[in-house]
């Protein structure tokens, strides 16, 4: 067999391509909008037969259309990632044609559902955690036993429960690296930082915006707020956020009843009110043209505004640059100078591997003749340091960059 990391290893672009002694698959097909021009490299899609989708993030499923076109492949999901990914095609403004070209190919799986599209391969789909729907897979492919972690979260998070670690060992584990040399913090004790702050900033009548990811982070924060009985509005991922209440039942179904601004008027009102306000709005990293861009430009220069910051954020983007510089200096928030007056904080509520869940993974599925494949990590460089500074490594690690592996 051989694996082709297709799509780098790095966090943008995730597409890995097995070819089988029977068939082609992949799992995964990433990269477009959030990882810029960034997408799989493999010459032969006409070949794949069959993809496998974890989960809806665009670094994962960012060039499925192009595979679509290029290819008579299926697609194989969890009911949520079909409904999340639909979604985002028509957010994209994909013409039906196209939704109906790929619900064509497309077919549903459950978690715990044992697969088998052609002679010699297994796939057992498994809740990663993560986000809604999302999927890990423990697969015997040719007599070799892997286990494909995706983005895979361990801990419960406010609305997803955390995944189960696999409890036979593989041959071959492939595993994201998004943290592998960093501990994250807990995400309850950080939960709870957040939601004190955040009350703590409400009961001194500020203006606190709240920029979320729109698939995910931001379902996670509505709950933290709502269970926290913190009031608060909130603006975009209205279709994602019915998705999550849809998936979820009654645990969910507050996303589609929290207040949203009916007006221009309502939101200049809210600004120029004595009150505390509360916004939460996609996108994550204030990007050019979304809500939380736009409540930016009202709120940064204020000295009774907070932005509230969470997970990563590229330095490049508005996001990163607002933690970066001081008080009374501008920038360009969606398009327009913008003086910075308010606080930033910045706040870290994983939906990945830590580094010790990392190494908790690896003890709990590989043994010493067991091979252990690293990608979806922010750099090459580190992910390498990091593995090479393990004295008690007991497996042959293999911090994958552009390239074929042959098993
Ligand atoms: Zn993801
Ligand atoms: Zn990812």
């Amino acid at each position: 067999m051989i694996i082709h990391i297709a799509g780098g290893a790095k966090i943008g672009a995730s597409a890995t391509i097995f070819e089988t002694k029977h068939t082609t698959f992949a799992i995964d097909w990433g990269g477009g909008l959030a990882a810029g021009k960034q997408k799989p490299q493999y010459e032969k899609m006409k070949k794949i037969k069959h993809v496998l989708l974890t989960h809806a993030h665009s670094d994962h499923v960012g060039n499925v259309m192009e595979l679509v076109r290029n290819s008579r492949a299926y697609f194989h999901c969890s009911m949520a990632t079909y409904d999340l990914f639909i979604q985002t095609l028509i957010n994209a403004r994909y013409q039906q044609e196209d939704l109906n070209v790929f619900a064509g190919r497309a077919i549903i799986y459950n978690h715990g559902d044992s697969l088998s599209f052609a002679q010699g391969v297994y796939v057992y789909p498994v809740a990663a955690g993560h986000i809604l729907g999302a999927s890990s897979y423990q697969m015997m492919i040719d007599g070799i036993s892997i286990f494909y972690t995706g983005d895979m979260c361990l801990h419960d998070q406010a609305l997803v429960t955390g995944a189960m670690l696999p409890d036979r060992q593989v041959n071959v584990l492939m595993r994201e690296a998004t943290y592998v040399d960093r501990e994250g913090v807990d995400y309850q004790t950080e939960a709870n930082r957040f939601v004190r702050t955040i009350r703590e900033m409400f009961d001194r009548q500020m203006k606190i915006l709240i920029p979320a990811l729109a698939m995910g982070r931001m379902q996670e924060v509505a709950c933290l707020l709502y269970k926290a009985g913190v009031p608060f509005c909130i603006e975009g991922a209205r279709d994602f956020r019915r998705i999550y209440a849809e998936h979820l039942g009654s645990d969910a179904a507050f996303l589609t009843k929290i207040p949203e601004f009916v007006s221009m008027k309502d939101r200049e009102d809210r600004m120029a009110s004595s009150e505390g306000a509360v916004i939460l709005a996609s996108s994550g990293m204030l990007l050019d043209n979304t809500f939380s861009a736009r409540w930016a430009n009202w709120i940064a220069p204020r000295t009774d505004g907070a932005i509230l910051l969470v997970n990563h954020q590229d330095p490049e983007a508005v996001g990163g640059q607002i933690q970066q510089i001081q008080d009374g200096q501008c920038l360009m928030v969606n398009g327009k100078p913008t003086v910075k007056g308010c606080m930033v904080e910045r706040f870290e509520l994983p939906a990945h591997l830590s580094g010790s869940n990392g190494l908790a993974l690896e003890r709990s599925c590989t043994n010493t003749d067991s091979q252990i494949l690293l990608s979806h990590y922010p750099s090459h460089k580190r992910a390498l340091a990091f593995v090479q500074a393990q004295s008690d490594c007991r497996h042959r690690k293999v911090v994958t960059l552009n390239e074929r592996i042959e098993l």
